[in-house]
């Protein structure tokens, strides 16, 4: 028998339907998987029981002929996910052993069209970094190694286990959340797709929040038509959540292999950064070539606010998370630290609980949302946003379809390496991808090749508002031309 864990979900849809293995088959093969790679650290929480015992239950319904669109699909689900009695951290201490009582919209979404659930995957310290260094579990290692390295290097974040599992046939799929890039820079690091749908596409409930309005659910899986599969079961209307969208989910893996003739496709000359590897910048210019090759016709568009994204963000982002995160006070969840008084039991466990990076977003939240600066910098920032948002839809206005930029500025970096000194250096990583949380829109992050030391680049493309199906359409074409990367294996 092939190895079932390099199928591709839609291999397995297949290969499952005519019954050439049971799900508990493809289950216990990813277990083994799971269980070979603790050195990459993808997983914090393996669930073996829950997993066979919900691939039994979808065998048997397969076998009656009413298995869902996920049926018998063994799947990694981010710990920023609330699963009902599973352990969910968002991987900070301050959580400590928390159960939630009730599931996620998304993950019960999956659940109901018959997925598998294998365990809950690492990421950086509720949902803040771009490296998966924050997470109070320890880092997570990327399968990816530079050629004739051993240097472990970090696979982006914060979906860094996702993506990393991921990438190393841990699991088919897996969900993940992207407030500033956190599912196309991880994707990029790791040859993988990752989807970042339009705001209010996929509910937000049940996911721990960071960043309110510009948090979005989204999959991170092998191919273009995996993730379109995935986001069929993500997305949807949510009563709970008041800022998703009631418009029907479209068919998205019908959206594959579909003409992009006549496309128009934007290229941002903002995104051309002094300094910019060669590497990237060959990259671009052959992705643009095959969407050409293609029928699309390419139009150089400007995003004039484009510099002004990444400082507005980290006040919008900030302010949110320092308001979001006020709930944990060391009486309603997790880990508590006693103090003479209320006041000192909220500051003890505010300190010992949340990791460095998390209280520095606290207190950057809590002083640009102060009475004497709120119109300097909170109010200003929200007024960039809009101008962001307008360079979009001016753009868009002018017939774009979609636009195509570098998914990072650089491959994957080490352990270590980025944000010790100067945190910014760690934040000028999400230069390409912040700009479309800040205005609401579709993104999708496409493996496109590999920089000189074999390290996996990828491309993004950013679509109008609820048109991911324009994404997925385009994606696949960058995907046929430039083929799919898998990682040797070492661990
Ligand atoms: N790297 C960005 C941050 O640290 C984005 C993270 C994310 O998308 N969750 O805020």
């Amino acid at each position: 028998m092939t190895d079932l864990t390099s199928l591709t979900i839609a291999e397995a849809r297949d290969g499952l339907a005519s019954k050439s293995f049971t799900s508990l088959e493809l289950t216990d093969a990813h277990l083994a998987a799971i269980e070979a790679a603790r050195s990459l650290n993808a997983f914090v929480l393996e669930t073996p029981d829950q997993a066979r015992a919900m691939a039994r239950a979808v065998d048997a319904k397969i076998a009656k002929g009413e298995g869902g669109p996920l049926a018998g699909i063994p799947l990694g689900i981010k710990d920023l996910f609330a699963t009902k009695d599973v352990r969910t951290t968002a991987c900070s201490k301050i959580l400590g052993n928390f159960v939630p009582p009730y599931e996620s919209t998304v993950t019960s979404q999956l659940w109901r069209d018959g997925a598998v659930m294998l365990g809950k995957l690492n990421n950086d310290e509720f949902a803040m970094g771009s490296s998966n260094e924050t997470s109070c579990f320890g880092p997570v290692v990327n399968p990816w190694r530079r050629e004739g390295s051993n240097t472990t290097l970090v696979p982006g974040g914060s979906s860094g286990g996702s993506a990393s599992a991921v990438a190393a046939l841990l699991c088919m799929g897996a969900t993940a959340t992207d407030t500033g890039g956190s599912i196309r820079q991880p994707a990029a690091f790791t040859a993988t797709v990752g989807v970042k749908p339009t705001y209010g596409r996929c509910s937000r409930w049940g996911i721990v929040a960071f960043a309110s309005s510009l948090d979005q659910a989204g999959p991170i899986a092998r191919t273009v038509r995996d993730s379109a599969i995935l986001m069929r079961s993500m997305a949807g209307h949510d009563p709970k959540d008041t800022t998703s969208v009631d418009i029907g989910v479209p068919d998205y893996e019908a959206a594959i292999g579909k003409s992009v003739k006549g496309m128009k496709i934007g290229i941002p000359k903002e995104y051309r950064l002094d300094g910019m590897p060669a590497e990237i910048e060959k990259l671009w210019t052959e992705g643009a070539g095959w969407l050409k090759a293609a029928g699309a016709e390419l139009v150089e568009v400007s995003l004039p606010h484009t510099k002004y994204a990444l400082p507005a963000y980290y006040i919008v982002a900030p302010a949110e998370a320092s308001s979001n995160l006020a709930r944990y006070d060391g009486v309603r969840y997790g880990l508590r630290v006693p103090g003479r008084s209320i006041g000192e039991l909220y500051e003890n466990t505010r300190a010992e609980g949340f990791g460095d990076e998390v209280r520095r977003r606290v207190m950057i939240g809590t002083y640009v949302l102060s009475a004497g600066y709120y119109d300097a910098y909170y109010l200003r920032a929200q007024k960039v946003r809009t101008l962001i948002k307008k360079d979009f839809e001016d753009c868009f206005a002018k017939g774009v379809n979609a636009i195509l930029t570098p998914a990072t500025p650089s491959a994957a970096f080490g352990v270590g390496e980025k944000g010790g000194a100067d945190p910014v250096e760690m934040y000028l990583n999400d230069i390409f991808t912040v700009t479309v949380n800040m205005a609401g829109l579709p993104g999708i992050a496409v493996p496109a090749g590999k920089d000189a030391q074999g390290l996996p680049l990828g491309l993004q493309l950013i679509g109008r508002p609820f048109d991911e199906e324009t994404l997925f359409s385009l994606g696949e074409v960058v995907e046929q031309a430039a083929g799919r990367f898998t990682p040797p294996r070492w661990w």
